[in-house]
């Protein structure tokens, strides 16, 4: 058998976190949201686009009931954050009396998610919580607390692993730093 390795992108400057670290951290995430849950029947809500490939290899280690839906919210251009947020797709079904695990991409200020949290509580679900596989806790501007985090980063711009930039690098199977 051959080791395969991923070449890495030339837009890429360094790998934070490769394969093999994001597969055994999941690994753990989904093994403790399985635990908390035990029992209940779980909805995921991904967060379109960026949580896609974190949300389709979290469902693979949460063992039980788990369902999934999505929303799509515009809050964010290039490289800035601009703090405003419109709900472009809305869940299918009705978030009342549901066990809801928001699965976000990345946590940067905050702004996002602390209005996705207040429209989606006041749909009264059982219950409301965030997976978040990054989380930049140095730039947050509202305060949100994530009950699941995949790792704690710093204050770069990162691509891969279903996050882009102007819709590019999705594809990357690692999270990198991009190059200025
Ligand atoms: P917040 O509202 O917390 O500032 O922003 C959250 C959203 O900003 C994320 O869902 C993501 O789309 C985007 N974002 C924040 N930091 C980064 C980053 O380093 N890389 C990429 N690709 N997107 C980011």
């Amino acid at each position: 058998m051959s080791v395969h390795k991923t070449p890495v992108h030339p837009d890429i400057e360094r790998i934070l976190l490769d394969e093999p670290t994001l597969r055994a951290r999941i690994k753990e995430l989904g093994q403790r949201i399985s635990a908390d849950y035990a029992g209940r029947r779980l909805t995921l809500v991904g967060i379109l686009r960026g949580s896609v490939v974190f949300l389709g290899d979290l469902m693979r280690e949460i063992e039980g009931d788990c369902q999934i839906d999505f929303m799509c919210l515009s809050s964010y251009e290039g490289k800035g954050s601009t703090g405003r947020v419109r709900v472009l797709l809305d869940l299918r079904e009705d978030a009342e009396g549901r066990d809801i695990l928001i699965v976000e991409d990345i946590v940067d200020t905050g702004l996002t998610l602390s209005s996705l949290l207040d429209l989606l509580g006041s749909r009264k679900p059982r219950s409301l919580e965030i997976c978040a596989l990054l989380d930049k806790a140095e730039c947050r501007k509202v305060e949100v607390k994530a009950k699941y985090v995949g790792f704690e980063i710093k204050n770069e711009f990162v691509v891969g692993y279903g996050l882009d930039y102007n819709e590019k690098y999705r594809n990357l199977p690692y999270v990198g730093v991009l190059k200025h």
